[in-house]
């Protein structure tokens, strides 16, 4: 016998109807936050975190300060023998974070991860956000781990499972603020490392960045691509008498001209600016990606997991530039090869991800990433073992001391 919807409103009534559809859809709504439809009992079991310091060769001198690498690792274990690796580097003048603030958030975040099913990511997010909006680093590390134990309960390297678009890419390598002199010696030195582009830090007064961008383009030669990065240095009127003195360089770019807060300020220096601007340190999250195109005040921005808490916010801010059309760039803070490895997925991953500025790992003497992302002559190529593909050196780690 056929049952029409006729017959039903007939027998129940549509109120009654309306009642039970809207229980049976708060219902439908709840099994699927809470349950999932995947099979695995798989849950977080085991968490370890141990702070830890990479020695520098020299010093990575920027207009905001000295960047040190006072770091966080984090281990996720699960309760049938999976691992993830993760890592924060915090730097409190961008981030508000620093390595003893992550290690008492790292206590609260283990609240929440533990016994979490690791393929709920996006659940763990959301519930770390609401837990504190801030600390992104120390988030950031909890969530890369989780994509790592999803990655290898998998069996597929992390840029698989977020889409893979390409397999390398080119990064910068930087050059930090010193003397023109010393400076130029420094990019000469990275080009025969075989970079094809170098990333200048800049900020002091118009003039003497002049003469450093001038050292540095005699000792490279025309065929190498230089982008600058002011860290906030300038005014917005000092910010344009500089970009339009630095035109005959032919600059990539110049990252955050001007302070974070200054939104006007960036707008104002990017219609009067010869050179494109990339939003680097005002945008953390995805709504400041949004707040950015709503102001038509970059033409590219700056992503990096330690500024917005992860994987899949860095990826919605991905998303929110391609959309408005614009290129973005991944950078790091200090982080060694766990969590540039993440980055580097996530490039990977990302279409309009055209610029790539993850070398924080060539200023450190000590490397204890076992696998994990490749460099050769600028290039860094993916590995091809599940998750971060990537381990960490016993004998390294048995040098630190877990809280
Ligand atoms: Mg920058």
């Amino acid at each position: 016998m056929r049952f029409t919807r006729k017959d039903f409103l007939k027998g129940f009534g549509s109120a009654v109807f309306a009642g039970v559809f809207a229980r049976a859809t708060e219902t439908l709504v709840e099994a699927q936050e809470t349950s999932g439809a995947h099979p695995r009992q798989t849950k977080i079991a085991d968490i370890t975190v141990w702070p830890f310091s990479m020695p520098q060769i020299e010093t990575m001198q920027i207009a905001l300060g000295t960047m040190g690498a006072n770091n966080v690792l984090v281990r996720l274990r699960t309760n049938d023998g999976f691992v993830g690796w993760g890592e924060s580097s915090p730097f409190s003048a961008v981030m508000g974070e620093t390595q003893e603030s992550d290690l008492a958030m790292a206590k609260e975040l283990a609240k929440i991860v533990h016994g979490a099913d690791p393929f709920t990511i996006p659940k763990i997010v959301v519930a770390m956000d609401k837990f504190s909006p801030g600390n992104p680093g120390i988030k950031a590390a909890f969530e890369m781990a989780l994509w790592d134990i999803t990655g290898k309960i998998s069996n597929q390297p992390l840029c698989c499972m977020l889409g893979q678009f390409r397999d390398s890419f080119h990064t910068d390598r930087t050059v930090y603020l010193d003397t023109p002199e010393v400076m130029a010696k420094k990019a000469k030195i990275i080009v025969d490392q075989g970079f094809k582009v170098i990333k200048i830090k800049l900020g002091g007064s118009p003039e003497y960045d002049t003469e450093r961008l001038r050292a540095i383009r005699a000792a490279v030669g025309s065929a190498v691509n230089l982008r600058t990065d002011a860290n906030q240095a300038w005014s917005p009127a000092t910010a344009i008498r500089a970009l339009k003195a630095f035109e005959p360089f032919r600059l990539e770019f110049c990252e955050q001209p001007v302070p974070s807060w200054d939104w006007n300020g960036l707008k104002h220096v990017r219609d009067n600016s010869p050179i494109p601007i990339m939003a680097d340190e005002c945008i953390h999250t995805p709504h400041d990606a949004i707040e950015a195109v709503r102001r038509d005040c970059c033409d590219m921005m700056n992503i990096k997991l330690m500024k917005s808490g992860g994987i899949l916010n860095s990826i919605r801010i991905a998303q929110i530039a391609d959309a408005a059309g614009m290129a973005c760039m991944f950078g790091c803070m200090s982080e060694m090869r766990v969590a540039l490895t993440a980055a580097a997925h996530v490039v990977s991953a990302s279409p309009n991800a055209l610029y790539a500025d993850l070398d924080a790992f060539t200023e450190y003497s000590v490397d204890p990433v076992i696998g994990g992302m490749e460099l050769k002559d600028g290039t860094l190529r993916l590995p091809a073992k599940p998750g971060l593909g990537l381990d960490i050196d016993p004998a390294w780690l048995k040098t630190l001391r877990a809280v």
